[in-house]
């Protein structure tokens, strides 16, 4: 991989070009079996003991629909405001790859179950940007190969390699946007908050888990320039199988500042494929480009059409889930809450906590600061999502309701909660153990309070000649006298109190 070239920077070339984009996204669906036979899709299980002649492409095997599949592409296209076809077939797409026993994928072409929807994403300032879905098709995934021998499991240098099969034909929904324009330097922002929010939408429909980490959802990033104000796109690269939203992001990005350098050299794009590598954060050539007419579709004759009634079609429309983005803008209103605050909270993974911690019945506001502040800063520190802490929603509303209740202040309740994620237990149990009540003993407050007044006469004397707000001095007296737990708002009434003033 020695391909460097001086890439402009990422000002220039925004300064001189619009990018254009296209995203194609795999989704692998979670039915129980696969697209076409009866396999289980089970991961984790044996290499190709999930297996069937239909899918290992056996001579004279007959695939059969699954219907679970199709009712997902449905729900798929129909969140994504897609029209439905009334009818339409699968293709074979035909290439030879060793992971792919039948020697052609069975897919879409010409005739895909959704077409002409949109999906509305957010950006990170809070704004909407439309992402226009050209289609959404059905197809089977691939075996995987396993390369041995050679350095990190690439092809290159290995001396031999192993296929599983128990992947292929597990059922997969390809969703391709029209090319996106106008999105200026935010191209990749809009390209990272669209995968992002496509993923959101899958697991609202309860169609996959779409985890990108396990390859259940990946993208290939299209790219191309133009010079400003130009009319006709420029040449594109893809490049593929791009696996975390980071990725998709960097991708777009590194993909700009080099076919920016490329054109402004007087060179020209090449249409390929290419990799993208985390490390770097580039992305190197993979191989030239096919044309659709290589992959000789034609419509695939062993499948019956697929021609879903249009009452299925408004039965499963009316089945549909409050989608994401309508939810975010519903408890953005009820959290009163900004659009800036909503993306920092999905950037923190913290939106089903939150949503949660209420549930259990912490209010919105508590709910919300235990997680962005106190809880986000112990992930990052821990370098963990906040859903791998050791405490649970119930828990944070527990302690919230400690703190409604008087039994803890602030301070003690991030001990509290210390305690919690260091498995000292329940927050009641850490309460207990750590003895973190605060102290509401009347008679015990009493007494802090006449030796913080009698150990600092001269702040005791300011205090009763008006100034009210040397009374903080003495409150932080109490505090540390009592080891932060008392009630700090009861003890400026006491100090007030003792010394005959009255506040305001
Ligand atoms: P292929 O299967 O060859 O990758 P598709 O049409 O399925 O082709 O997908 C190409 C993707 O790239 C689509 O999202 C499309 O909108 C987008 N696209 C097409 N032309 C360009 C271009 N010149 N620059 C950037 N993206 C493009
Ligand atoms: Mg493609
Ligand atoms: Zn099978």
């Amino acid at each position: 991989m020695t391909t460097t070239i001086d890439l402009v920077s990422y000002e220039d070339a925004l300064a001189s070009y619009d990018p254009v984009m296209g995203l194609e996204v795999h989704v692998e669906l979670g039915t129980n079996t696969k697209m076409f036979c009866g396999c289980s899709t089970a991961l984790g299980a044996e290499p190709n003991t999930q297996t069937c002649p239909t899918c290992l492409g056996m001579p004279g095997a007959l695939p059969v629909v699954n219907a679970t599949g199709v009712e997902s592409a449905i729900r798929i296209g129909l969140a994504l405001n897609c029209e439905i076809a009334e009818w339409c077939r699968f293709a074979r797409k035909n290439y030879f790859y060793p992971d792919m026993p039948k020697n052609f994928q069975t897919s879409q072409y010409d005739e895909p179950i959704a077409f002409n929807g949109y999906l509305d994403v957010q950006l990170e300032d809070g704004e909407t940007f439309r992402v226009e879905i050209e289609r959404a098709h059905m197809e089977e995934d691939t075996g995987k190969s396993l390369h041995v021998g050679g350095a990190t499991g690439r092809i290159h240098g290995a001396s031999h390699s192993l296929l599983d099969y128990n992947r292929a034909g597990i059922p997969l929904i390809e969703i391709v946007t029209k090319p996106i324009t106008g999105a200026g330097e935010r191209a990749p922002e809009v390209a990272r908050a669209y995968v992002r929010e496509l993923r959101e939408l899958i697991r609202a429909l309860g169609v996959s888990e779409a985890r990108m980490e396990q390859g259940q959802m990946r993208c290939d990033v299209n790219l191309s320039l133009m010079p400003k104000g130009a009319e006709r796109f420029g040449t594109r690269s893809e490049t593929k199988n791009v696996n975390s939203l980071r990725s998709v992001e960097r991708a777009a990005r590194f993909e700009i500042q080099r076919h920016a350098a490329v054109l402004s050299s007087g060179g020209t794009i090449v249409q390929e494929t290419r990799h993208f590598h985390e490390d770097t954060g580039s992305t190197t050539s993979g191989r030239v480009k096919e044309e659709a007419e290589d992959y000789r579709y034609f419509p695939e004759p062993d499948l019956v059409p697929v021609a879903p009634s249009r009452e299925w079609v408004e039965e499963i429309r009316a089945s549909l889930p409050e989608l994401p983005l309508a939810r975010r803008n519903r408890l953005r209103e009820e959290w009163g809450v900004s659009g800036t605050d909503m993306q920092a909270i999905l950037n923190a993974g913290a939106l089903e906590l939150i949503v949660q911690t209420i549930e259990a019945g912490a209010d919105a506001t508590s709910a919300r600061k235990w997680w962005m502040g106190e809880l986000a800063r112990s992930a990052n520190e821990a370098g963990v999502a906040p859903d791998r802490l050791a405490i649970t929603p119930a828990q944070v509303a527990r302690v919230s309701e400690l703190v409604a209740k008087g039994e803890l202040n602030d301070k003690l309740a991030r001990q509290v909660i210390e305690g919690v994620l260091a498995g000292e237990g329940t927050p009641d149990e850490v309460v207990d153990r750590r003895g973190l009540k605060v102290v509401s003993d009347e008679g015990a407050l009493g007494a802090a309070v006449d030796e913080a007044i009698a150990g600092n006469p001269g702040v005791a004397d300011k205090i009763r000649g008006g100034k009210v707000a040397a009374a903080g001095a003495l409150v932080g007296a109490v505090m540390k006298a009592t080891r932060g737990q008392a009630d700090a708002a009861r003890v400026k009434e006491l100090i007030l109190e003792k010394l005959g003033v009255t506040e305001g």
